[in-house]
């Protein structure tokens, strides 16, 4: 009998791994950024063009990658993030799986461009459909610039799945949003089809607050603070008065990286109890510091769902916390709109 098993070719199993970890438009821009903050950049710009169907392109002025790594990183499984089975419970980067390039170059026409400091030129490589097109040394800044062109260009299935380009626009907002949220102290600026849609200057978190979702914000938001063995939390809540009938700004970050968890979104929820106004949800910006061997991030393709060690403790410490800041800042029933934070 003949052996029927074989091994898929590279561009066949980086597609497949593409399926998971970019969805669409906006889960590649949340990659290219991501990658961008862990190269210690302390500018990142993203440009897109019609809703990132045609164009997603990021530079940042991180540390850039010499010639080799500018090639490798296309690998699956290529990182500089871990190296080791244990390193998986001390990440302090937002990647390691060492996927997304190689995803994305899968999918995709992709440019890279990228200089170190210390190299007096760069390194230019285009790749598509995970097949390297040229490779040369050019003259570009220190940081890294990487383009990619149709998403989906030879995956027309996914493609046509693509929603509109209003849709597809509002989640590359929000993943955007998360990021530039999570690095106050990074300079970002986003601009679709030539529009300026965000610049936000490095800052403190509440300017960054301000800056991101309106000047409003200022008066709407009181702070949180809580430190403890097991978490340090960090922070903003909205005032019960300004909470809105849609489920409005509502941002977890567990050790900077943006999360979603309904348990613990229990937790502000029920702080507020009968301070809020019927079917109205409060705005939070609350950070979670943790020891990161007590989180586990490699349980969800995209790394926006963690498992804690301590979920009940941390429930606890979190809504009494919030409680606390309510009632520091004088937030009783009785609204008082002349409030100052
Ligand atoms: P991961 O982020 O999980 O390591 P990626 O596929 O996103 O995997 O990136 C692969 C590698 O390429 C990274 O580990 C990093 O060394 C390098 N890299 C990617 N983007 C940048 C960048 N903007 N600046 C410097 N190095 C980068
Ligand atoms: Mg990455």
């Amino acid at each position: 009998m003949t052996d029927i098993i074989h091994l898929l070719p590279d561009s066949v199993a980086n597609q497949i791994a593409a399926g998971e970890v970019i969805q669409r438009p906006a889960s590649a821009v949340k990659e290219l950024i991501e990658n961008a903050v862990d190269a210690g950049s302390s500018s990142i710009k993203l440009f897109v063009k019609d809703a990132g169907k045609q164009l997603i392109q990021v530079i940042d002025n991180g540390k850039g990658m010499s010639e080799t790594d500018a090639r490798l990183c296309f690998e699956r499984h290529a990182t500089s993030k871990i190296e080791k089975a244990d390193d998986l419970f001390a990440i302090k980067t937002k990647g390691f799986r060492g996927e997304a390039l190689a995803s994305i170059a899968a999918i995709a026409q992709v440019e890279l461009k990228t200089r170190r400091p210390m190299d007096e030129v760069g390194t230019q490589i285009e790749i598509e459909g995970s097949e390297f097109q040229s490779q040369h040394a050019c003259s570009t800044p220190v940081g890294t610039s990487i383009a990619i062109k149709n998403l989906f260009y030879n995956v027309p299935a996914r493609r046509n799945f693509l929603k509109s380009n209003s849709v597809e626009t509002s989640h590359i907002i929000d993943e955007f949003q998360r990021v530039a949220l999570a690095h106050a102290d990074i300079e970002f600026s986003f601009n679709h089809n030539g529009a300026d849609i965000f610049n936000l200057p490095k800052s403190n978190l509440r300017q960054r607050i301000v800056n991101v979702f309106g000047a409003t914000y200022n008066q709407r938001i009181v702070p949180v603070e809580e430190e403890t063995f097991i978490v340090k939390i960090t922070g903003f809540i909205g005032k019960p008065e300004y909470a809105k009938k849609t489920r409005g700004e509502q941002f977890f970050f567990v050790n900077n990286r943006f999360i979603r968890n309904a348990y613990l979104h229990h937790a502000i929820q029920s702080a507020y109890e009968q301070l809020l106004p019927r079917e109205t949800h409060p705005s939070y910006f609350l950070f979670l510091d943790v020891d990161p061997k007590s989180i586990d991030i490699n349980i969800h393709p995209t790394k926006t769902e963690i498992k804690f060690e301590d979920e009940k403790a941390i429930y606890a410490i979190l809504r009494s916390a919030t409680k606390k800041s309510l009632g520091q800042h004088n937030i009783s029933p009785t609204i008082d709109f002349e409030q100052k934070a």
